[in-house]
């Protein structure tokens, strides 16, 4: 194996399937993809985001004060990491959430030893509520944990996309797609696959980032095993 430990980080959108709500057929298969890379003795930590419930930004342009619409947005957070708590679990892997909300009931609170501790007995750890404040993205609280816990590399997983593109291929074909790139070329070009203040948190602590997608099963086991796919991020 390439990594030790890694740090993946889900999109809200994977959850969704692309919806609103949670597919749990979607969760289902990447649970599986999870259990699979923990079983062959990596250790993995999840971030998960909500895009799939709700954004802070679309809140406020609907007339939401921003600060509450991200708190709306970090609660969405944690339905997608029980929902992924689940299907790791039945997938046989034991599972730990940890919230930068609290929330007694429903998950542990985030204590970064304590994930460290379950990492190495051999158990998921999936953090929820992103960073608990407001003006933050679930990718910069993924480059953050991923430096708190000390994984090697952050994976960045995507629905509909495989990596990093100079134009959104979406609406232009011609888009062309990096393999690589540094860490300044892509603040340079103001991509937005990530926002700027996750690239440049990894760029200041040198944690490389790999953009890959879900949507071919396996992707995460082979990025672990040190295959090449998607774009990386580095210095
Ligand atoms: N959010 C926040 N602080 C954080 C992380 C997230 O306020 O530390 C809010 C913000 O409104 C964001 C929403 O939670 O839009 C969902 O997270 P994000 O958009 O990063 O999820 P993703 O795009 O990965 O689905």
């Amino acid at each position: 194996m390439a990594y030790k430990r890694v740090l993946l980080k889900l999109s809200g959108e994977v959850f969704g399937g692309g919806a609103v709500g949670v597919d749990p057929r979607v969760v289902s298969s990447i649970s599986e993809q999870i259990a699979s890379v923990v079983r062959s003795g990596v250790q993995v930590a999840v971030v998960v985001g909500g895009g799939n419930f709700f954004r802070g930004a679309e809140l406020q342009q609907g007339g939401m004060d921003r600060d509450r619409a991200d708190y709306m947005g970090m609660l969405g957070t944690v339905m997608n990491c029980l929902a992924l708590q689940d299907f790791c679990e039945k997938a046989g892997v034991d599972t730990r959430v940890q919230t930068a909300i609290t929330m007694g009931q429903v998950a542990e609170p985030y204590i970064p030893r304590k994930a460290e501790r379950h990492l190495e007995k051999g158990r998921l750890v999936i953090f929820g509520a992103g960073s608990g404040m407001p003006y933050f993205s679930t990718d910069t609280v993924a480059a953050q944990r991923a430096l708190e816990i000390g994984a090697e590399v952050l994976l960045m997983g995507k629905q509909g996309t495989d990596g990093v593109y100079d134009d959104d291929p979406r609406t232009n074909p011609q888009a062309k797609k990096f393999t690589e790139l540094t860490y300044d070329d892509y603040l340079a070009r103001d991509l937005k696959v990530a926002d700027a203040t996750a690239i440049s948190m990894a760029r200041d602590y040198m944690l490389p980032m790999v953009f890959f997608s879900l949507d071919t099963p396996g992707n995460i086991e082979r990025i672990v095993a040190g295959e090449t796919i998607g774009t990386t991020v580095h210095a």
